[in-house]
């Protein structure tokens, strides 16, 4: 390994940070990492822990042993993943990662509808190894893969399971706007024939392009939903959106099948 984290004025956390594929990371503040506290439990997480402390706070002894250097390098990467996940749900945190959400650092969903919607980084688990990160669309509440296969491996659990949604909690104004689920639901309050009578164009709009010898029920059944939870637990108001989405969409397979089977 070359000294680049060696030779100042650059610290590892900056090299790291600067590396290619780490565009999505944003910078632990130091303070954080150097209270205990903050870490407690990652020590049975990561190998050679306190090298691995050492190697991101630059505190590193330089006489270590070039065969350990690389797995500590490896171990260091993951701690500083693990601590990235704990600090980007702490206030100062989240204002950092928000900065980073401005400028589309995580890039912008690809649907049509959502208008260019930049995206927020979120792992499918909080254990390492398991899944890669993806990437979650407020307005469609949806989750992508990244472009980038650099980004593609970064191990999701360095971002967490309710970044996102804690995001949109402490800042409620950027929760973006809903385009066709709010409308649907106004629809459904008030003029309620008018809006059966809507829905009906719009259920007999929505089945076309729907491929040959596959039935409109089975394609709407295959599509599975990603489901925003902030540590393990759904988040409420969005569960129940979805369960009266969800509702309405069983609704609208009965009726299609109906109008299939009449066709
Ligand atoms: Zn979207």
């Amino acid at each position: 390994m070359p000294d680049a984290y060696s030779s100042s004025p650059s610290s590892w956390i900056s090299w790291f940070l600067s590396s290619k594929g780490n565009e999505y990371f944003c910078e632990v503040e130091e303070d954080y990492i150097l209270d205990r506290f903050n870490l407690t439990g990652l020590n049975t997480e990561v190998q050679h822990y306190a090298q691995a402390l050492d190697m991101i706070t630059d505190n590193l002894d330089e006489e270590i042993q070039d065969d350990l250097r690389g797995n500590l390098d490896l171990q260091a990467r993951l701690l500083y993943g693990l601590i990235h996940a704990r600090w980007i749900v702490t206030a100062r945190g989240l204002a950092k990662m928000l900065e980073k959400y401005k400028r589309a650092d995580f890039g912008r969903c690809p649907r049509v509808l959502c208008q260019s919607q930049p995206l927020l980084p979120v792992g499918l688990t909080d254990v390492p190894y398991e899944k890669s990160v993806k990437l979650y669309c407020g307005r469609c509440e949806d989750i992508y893969s990244p472009k980038s296969s650099r980004h593609g491996s970064i191990d999701g659990a360095y971002f967490g399971t309710s970044f996102p949604h804690l995001l949109f909690l402490v800042y409620p104004n950027l929760i973006p706007p809903k385009s066709g689920p709010v409308e649907l639901a106004l629809a459904g309050r008030g003029d309620v024939e008018g809006s059966r009578r809507s829905r009906r164009v719009r259920d007999e709009q929505e089945t076309e392009g729907v491929g040959e010898g596959m039935s409109t029920a089975s394609v709407a059944l295959k599509a599975d939903r990603y489901r925003p939870r902030i540590f393990g637990f759904q988040v409420n108001e969005i569960a129940k959106l979805q369960r009266w989405q969800e509702a309405v969409r069983d609704r609208q397979i009965t009726r299609l099948e109906e109008l299939e089977e009449n066709a």
